[in-house]
């Protein structure tokens, strides 16, 4: 037997410009592994490491500057959130991890959902509000849940104003906006009408105590400064949304948003 193998191995061995130990060593392996397998099989399972290493090898004999590109190339391209997905419909169910309902520009809801507004959101914002009004805030959910329709109204009617691009920037398309969650709430404060759905809301009283205690009562600054590439939307220190309790703490202690909360990004 001893002199078959031999005579294999020498023969595969003229086959295969290797480095001969190596070979002997996977040869050697090979028959120890599977004495039955047929010549041919077993050195065809030992070619394959011998093509994957072609590649690697490749760039180093190219120009530096090309084997850098290829580089970039190779390496996924990060997923910008703040771009609406290439899909002609909208999905048949709506997005829920961990039992927390997800709706962004890359998890848009169904055209039929609509919940209405949800009533624990509204208990917990009632709380909320009597905690604020006792430390003399007078809080306003000045937007709450916003169907289907009428943002497809408010939305064709920006895109008409101002054309698509620049609707984008500060609307939500129909089925992509949180307000059709019945979990969303715009809040401001009675008398500061001129900080509502703007950004200096967060320089107020009002804005500033609603972003330091909203996860005491299960609400999240859902569109924090500096995350939109993950939220998808940019800061709005007016938008709140319900989480509960437990998800809301967890998001304010970590200053992490719903989608790494979620683990979506
Ligand atoms: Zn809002």
């Amino acid at each position: 037997m001893t002199a078959i193998w031999a005579a294999i191995a020498a023969v595969w061995l003229s086959m295969h410009n290797w480095d001969t130990g190596e070979s002997m060593k996977a040869l050697a392996r090979a028959f120890t592994e599977q004495p039955e397998e047929t010549e041919q099989t077993a050195p065809q399972e030992q070619e394959e490491p011998a093509v994957s290493e072609e590649p690697a090898e490749q760039p180093e004999a190219e120009p530096e500057e090309e084997a850098k590109e290829e580089v970039e190339e190779e390496a996924p391209a990060p997923k910008d959130a703040t771009v609406y997905p290439d899909i002609d419909r909208l999905p048949a169910e709506p997005t829920i991890i961990n039992g927390i309902l997800l709706a962004n520009k890359q998890h848009p809801l169904p055209e039929t959902y609509a919940p209405g507004e949800d009533a624990d959101t509204r208990a917990a914002y009632e709380q909320m509000a009597e905690a604020a009004a006792a430390e003399g805030l007078q809080l306003v959910a000045f937007s709450t849940y916003r169907g289907f329709a009428r943002q497809k109204e408010l939305y064709e009617g920006y895109v008409a104003k101002d054309g698509q691009q620049a609707a984008d920037r500060y609307s939500a398309r129909p089925g992509y906006s949180e307000h059709q969650t019945g979990m969303a709430f715009d809040i401001g404060e009675a008398g500061q009408e001129q900080h509502w759905a703007s950004a200096s809301f967060g320089g107020t009283a009002g804005g500033k105590w609603v972003k330091e205690n909203a996860h005491n009562y299960g609400f999240i600054l859902r569109y924090p400064e500096g995350k939109e590439h993950i939220t998808g939307y940019m800061h709005e220190s007016w938008h709140f949304r319900y989480v509960g309790k437990k998800a809301a703490t967890a998001i304010y202690n970590q200053n992490i948003t719903l989608e790494e909360y979620l683990g979506v990004q």
